[in-house]
């Protein structure tokens, strides 16, 4: 039986990634999901890959650091459903580099994604997921949200940041029955983790402090997704999922 049968489902970043991956899952469980990218061709190819499998979908051209178009895309669910079911605020980027040398540009670069974007799309996103009656959001941490690396150090607070707004929100929106969960991945191989983790360097490093000794998956990261999406999680809300391989637990 799918899981997500009747849910208009939307993914921020799922033109790539881990947001890909959690779009596809999702219209294979019977959702249908609007694929927001910043990268309106990258969401187009997702969106003809899953009708391609007979599932549903549609794609949105939107910069979560943009308000107008945040708001826009928020309006054109609403137009054509009135609801929105499941939320998944993914879009994310990175500046790696010494922290002491960061720049104000690269500060204000990845908090107005990361963060200021995130903030958007949990508030101007309530209002569709109220009406659902079983809304669900869920926004897409990190372990770096508890763990310190070199060059990651903005990262990490935004990351941070985030763990602290799915507490305080999950509070704020339960009298509306909206669920708010974050997810904790550990390292994936995507567009934006490529780099590093072919470097072999830092690619033995982080296995040998990752119990599994191997990264993960994007499909892996997007079941636990579709556990905060569906039914099975209908009372967990606040809650924080570490999808990494043990790393978080390891000394
Ligand atoms: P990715 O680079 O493969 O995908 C990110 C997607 O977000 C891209 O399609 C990009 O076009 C889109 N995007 C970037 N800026 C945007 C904006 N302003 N508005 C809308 N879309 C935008 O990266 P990924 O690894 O899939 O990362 C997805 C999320 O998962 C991010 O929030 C990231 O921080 C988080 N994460 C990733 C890992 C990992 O190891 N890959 C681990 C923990 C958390």
């Amino acid at each position: 039986m799918s899981r997500l049968g009747d849910r208009i489902a939307l993914v921020t970043g799922a033109g790539s990634g881990l947001g890909r991956a959690t779009a596809k899952l999702f219209a294979a469980e019977g959702a249908h999901v609007y694929v927001t990218d910043i990268d309106g061709g990258a969401a187009e190819t997702v969106v003809r890959d899953i009708r391609g499998t007979g599932a549903s979908a549609q794609a949105i051209t939107a910069d979560v650091s943009r308000g107008s178009d945040v708001t826009a895309m928020f309006r054109a669910v609403g137009a054509a459903h009135g609801r929105l079911d499941v939320l998944v605020n993914n879009a994310g980027l990175n500046v790696r580099g010494d922290f002491r040398h960061l720049s104000d540009a690269e500060w204000v670069k990845i908090r107005e994604v990361n963060l200021d974007g995130v903030v958007r799309v949990a508030r101007d996103g309530f209002a569709l997921l109220r009406a659902s009656g079983r809304g669900s959001l869920i926004n897409i941490a990190s372990i770096m949200g508890h763990r310190g690396l070199r060059q990651l150090v903005a990262y990490s607070a935004t990351k941070g940041a985030l763990l602290a707004l799915t507490r305080g929100l999950a509070v704020e929106y339960a009298p509306f029955a909206v669920r708010v969960n974050a997810l904790a991945p550990g390292f994936v191989e995507t567009a934006l983790t490529q780099r590093a983790l072919r470097n072999p360097g830092i690619q033995r490093a982080l296995l040998e402090s990752t119990p599994l000794r191997r990264f993960g998956l994007p499909e892996e990261i997007a079941k636990a997704a579709l556990f905060f999406a569906s039914d099975d999680a209908s009372y967990v809300t606040g809650a924080e999922l570490a999808v990494d391989g043990g790393m978080s637990a390891s000394l």
